[in-house]
């Protein structure tokens, strides 16, 4: 088997608190290969965000390690891990986190720019066919903030694909949006992890969780697959 793409060892988190030390993450392993779809589920406040946080490098780690591709993230200074994140990451964050005062086409070139993914004469284009996928291509020039939940979901999902990078992220990415969407955002993110990239989700979704071929549950601080089918994306 090839070596993981996402790799956790024994991964730590503590919060200080002013009532003490929190113990969210107690010892964490995970390994997820190019190409699988993984869900992540847990009841609020088990620290799926707080994981997803670590493997990303946006917070520092209490202890263990995260090494994604090559990359030790644990060991990265932040500055180094900005452009890395931008090339190798999609991030759909759970609140969206759109840039408020530009259109939503220009939100989604805008890590094609920064990261220079694409010609620069195809970037709009294919923010475009983006938004098409997703069903709100009307809405291309309006502000983030014209735009209902749900819509501005969708928009964050673009953008997090609009690099083609090897990992995407969600964050309950479909906690928006209605039962349909929900499936066409699911087979988005199938026919990505199908195109190679590791594809890793929270989520509460059942049906969500009854599709996808890998699931884990955090429970007390550490992670349990409960179902894995590696033969389900074939
Ligand atoms: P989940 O995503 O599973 O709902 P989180 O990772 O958001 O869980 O949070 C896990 C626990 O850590 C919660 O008890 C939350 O209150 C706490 N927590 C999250 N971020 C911080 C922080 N920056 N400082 C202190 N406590 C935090």
């Amino acid at each position: 088997m090839n070596s993981p793409f996402v790799t956790c060892r024994n991964l730590v988190k503590n919060y200080e608190t002013p009532t003490g030390s929190l113990e969210v993450l107690k010892g964490v392993n995970l390994e997820i290969q190019s190409g699988d779809f993984v869900a992540i589920i847990g009841p609020s406040g088990a620290g799926k965000t707080t994981l997803l946080n670590m493997i990303t490098g946006v917070d520092k780690s209490t202890g263990g390690e995260v090494v994604v591709g090559d990359r030790r993230v644990t060991d990265t200074p932040q500055p180094q891990l900005v452009k890395w994140r931008a090339q190798t990451i999609g991030i759909v964050f759970q609140f969206f986190q759109l840039l408020p005062t530009i259109s939503v086409a220009d939100n989604i070139v805008f890590p094609m720019d920064y990261a220079n993914v694409h010609k620069p004469a195809q970037r709009r284009d294919y923010a475009l066919s983006l938004l098409a996928r997703l069903g709100i291509e009307d809405q291309a020039v309006k502000r983030p903030d014209m735009l209902s939940g749900g819509q501005q979901q969708r928009v964050a999902i673009a953008r997090a694909l609009a690099n083609e990078p090897p990992l995407i992220i969600g964050d309950e990415p479909t906690a928006n949006l209605d039962r349909m969407s929900t499936e066409n955002v699911f087979n988005i993110f199938r026919d990505a992890a199908a195109r190679g990239a590791a594809v890793i989700i929270t989520t509460y979704d059942r049906e969500i969780v009854a599709n996808v071929p890998r699931v884990y549950e955090l429970k007390h601080g550490v992670l349990h697959e409960v179902k894995s089918d590696r033969r389900a994306l074939a």
